[in-house]
């Protein structure tokens, strides 16, 4: 009988406050070895299948080691298992280690840039990016996140924008960016303005039906907004609950109404914050919300088969060693080695038409120019 994720969080949550801080998260694990090679979703579209639909899914802070701790510290599946086709990224941006922002608009726009860039390059001009691609073609387009809509990774998606902490720049361009369906926090930087602006009603006027309370449909809106905190959501720990993978089912539904397709990006955004405080049972309780989130994606895209599901991260945060502890090679001992981003190579999973594009070794921009020929009519 499948434990609800609910109760995994609560169980989970209470075990780890009680039970640690920070590295103390020890685990003996009595493990029987299973064979787990049916999970893995068959790779069964042919080499010239084309996607009508793209879910890119980005843990923020999400390198190999913190994906291998859901190994270890998840009960049930974990659904990163279940890709087929995986390949490598490599993240740095100008510089050797790069920030959100960098990152962000290389995957998003497929140029390497400086750290704090929100969709310019290097010299500072706008690059077009995935959404407002996807938006010339006609199709539909979604972000979700659990940071402010104007953090980083998101900002990427439809601002331009040389700093990533002006966040009240970063919002004035949402109503004019063509996403027909967000879900995320950052109230503020749209009605708590400094120059008195009024983004809801900017919103508003821009066709979009916006909701500030909670997750409700709204069948018949043209495009339907969701900002749900002031700031940031709630972490999980907090109570936050299954928001990532409801929004995520809501857009989905919301976007494929479109038949032009539709491309959307989540992001799990707290991974990292967990990374930088080096707290793993915060990092880990929102990856196992990131987890779950992919089960509900690959459950839509095993169904539709018209959609390729790319998920990465865009760096790893707190060089997350999974130690042994001491010479107890039967426990495990997840260290930090440090509160800022790593340099490592980042896994880059993927299911569906095209997924095999993304096997190999490749920079993060590739990442752009894959999906977007994948999603070109030309090609
Ligand atoms: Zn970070």
């Amino acid at each position: 009988m499948k434990t609800s994720p609910l109760k995994i969080y609560l169980i989970f949550a209470i075990a780890l406050l009680s039970a640690c801080k920070n590295e103390s998260s020890t685990l003996t694990v009595d493990r029987e070895l299973q064979d787990d090679s049916q999970v893995t979703s068959k790779h069964d579209f042919g080499a010239d299948a084309r996607p009508k639909n793209v879910i890119f899914v980005i843990g923020d802070g999400t390198g190999i080691n913190q994906i291998s701790a859901l190994e270890f510290y998840k009960e049930g599946n974990v659904f990163y298992d279940e890709f087929p086709i995986v390949g490598l990224s490599k993240v740095s941006s100008t510089s050797l280690i790069t920030d959100s922002a960098a990152a962000g608009t290389a995957m998003a726009c497929g140029e390497k840039t400086f750290n704090k860039a929100i969709g310019v390059d290097a010299q500072g001009h706008d690059l077009p990016n995935l959404i407002e691609y996807m938006e010339e073609q006609g199709g539909a387009s979604g972000l979700i996140a659990t940071s402010s809509l104007t953090h980083a990774t998101p900002a990427c998606f439809y601002a331009h924008h040389s700093d990533r902490n002006d966040h009240e720049i970063i919002a004035s361009f949402l109503p004019k960016s063509g996403v027909d369906f967000f879900a995320g926090a950052g109230l503020k930087y749209f009605n708590n303005r400094e120059d008195k602006v009024n983004l809801i009603d900017s919103l508003a006027s821009n066709g979009y039906t916006i909701e500030t309370s909670g997750l409700k449909a709204y069948p018949d809106a043209e495009k339907v907004g969701f900002l749900l905190a002031e700031k940031d959501m709630p972490k999980i720990l907090e109570g936050r609950g299954p928001f990532l993978q409801k929004a995520t089912q809501m857009a989905i539904e919301h976007l494929s109404k479109n038949d032009n397709g539709f491309f959307l990006m989540v992001e799990g955004s707290q991974i990292d914050w967990g990374g930088h405080d080096n707290a793993f049972d915060y990092m880990i309780s929102e990856l196992i919300d990131l987890d779950n989130t992919l089960g509900a994606i690959l459950a839509y895209a095993q169904q539709d088969k018209n959609t390729l599901v790319v998920v990465t991260g865009d760096h790893a945060t707190g060089g997350l060693a999974l130690t042994a502890d001491k010479d107890d090679y039967n426990k495990i001992k997840p260290i930090f080695s440090s509160p800022g981003h790593n340099a490592d190579w980042i896994p880059v999973f993927a299911f569906g038409p095209g997924a095999e594009s993304f096997s190999g070794v490749y920079e993060n921009n590739m990442l752009f120019h894959k999906i977007k020929a994948l999603l070109s009519p030309e090609n």
